[in-house]
């Protein structure tokens, strides 16, 4: 791939005329329209492209190869970072965007106390898994379809979008039917058809980091959906498996830097996870927004005793309360927001 740079006033005509250039040399285009700048990608499939040819043509100011293996989702490809509206709120903006509730939709009224309670906290958008990815046949797999029907009424209830996760190339049209926002889970990150699926679905996704990837493997992952220009990619670190076991996993808080470094995507931190410890995630959480995350996603449970999944990292409703305040002041000594 080479990105080409277009002149500040280059015209429409111009870019066209590149696009024009590209495609009939038989390469894929992607634009990128920054405020200040339009950027070409020129996407081939190994065969060699003409850098100079592309250098001479009108409105061009530079011509600049992508070394790496992710592309559009490179900041070489797009320096500004990348922001989209959640329901009412942006994400990868100033603001930081709150994403909370169970690991597992339970039952109606399980799902509905725990969407008012985080909405009331301050969170933005209700979180909770219809169809579970569990490491054992015989737990708990989630209420399917019923799951998806008691996140669409705690929309209604509460006006928060919701984010639930979509297993299978298959279940992305009944899964978009209902939910705001795709979460693509660890298992799953290297679900390559699954990953073509919730690109062309269009629908905005989290894309959670494998438990064993790599950061330049999550970003590649990314580059899937992205190449079927669906845009709206959230990156979530989640914790990656090491040798410690005093926690479930080992948060790899310096993936929060290195991904939002290489790339324009928002970047949203999963404590629950990352721990498995209710006890671990306040710290994690406040690390989180110190080290610069865009968003974080946190399991919450009224009552994480009995809960079907996840209960031992999920926090009360109370103590989330509590800790969305003290990200408010960690995010606001760093010159950004939490908006109620
Ligand atoms: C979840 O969000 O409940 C989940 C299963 O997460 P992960 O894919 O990160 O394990
Ligand atoms: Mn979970």
């Amino acid at each position: 791939m080479m990105i080409v740079i277009m002149k500040a006033h280059a015209t429409m005509r111009e870019k066209s005329a590149v696009i024009a250039w590209a495609e009939d040399a038989g390469f894929k285009v992607h634009l990128s329209e920054g405020d200040e700048q339009t950027i070409i990608g020129v996407i081939g499939d190994g065969r060699p492209l003409n850098r100079e040819q592309a250098e001479r043509l009108p409105g061009v100011e530079r011509v600049v190869p992508v070394l790496k293996p992710f592309k559009i989702a490179s900041r070489e490809f797009k320096p500004e970072k990348t922001t989209f509206m959640l329901g009412e709120h942006e994400v990868g903006g100033k603001g930081l965007i709150i994403m909370a509730g169970p690991c597992s939709v339970e039952s109606r009224s399980q799902l509905l106390e725990t969407a008012h309670a985080v909405k009331e906290a301050g969170a933005h958008i209700l979180r909770g898994g219809a169809f579970k990815p569990r490491s054992s046949p015989y737990s708990f797999q989630g209420l399917g379809e019923e799951g998806l029907k008691y996140l669409a009424e705690a929309r209604e209830q509460t006006g928060m979008p919701v984010i639930t996760e979509v297993m299978e190339p298959a279940m992305v049209p009944l899964v978009c039917e209902y939910a705001d926002i795709l979460q693509i889970g660890a298992r799953n990150m290297q679900n390559y058809a699954l990953l073509h699926a919730v690109g062309e679905s269009q629908h905005p996704v989290l894309l959670k980091r494998g438990m064993s990837s790599l950061i330049e493997e999550w970003l590649m992952s990314a580059e899937y959906i992205l190449s079927h220009g669906n845009g709206r990619v959230m990156l979530c670190e989640r914790g990656i498996r090491t040798f410690e076991t005093y926690t479930r996993n080992t948060f790899d808080i310096n993936a929060i830097a290195v991904a939002k470094h290489l790339s324009h995507l928002p970047v949203i931190a999963d404590p629950s996870h990352a721990t498995g410890k209710w006890e671990y995630v306040s710290a994690a959480a406040k690390a989180s927004v110190a080290a610069g995350a865009d968003g974080l996603i946190i399991e919450v449970h009224p009552h994480p005793t009995e809960a079907l999944s996840d209960g031992a990292q999920s926090l009360k409703p109370k103590r989330f309360a509590q800790l969305v305040q003290e990200m408010k002041r960690v995010a606001q000594a760093l010159d950004r927001d939490i908006e109620s």
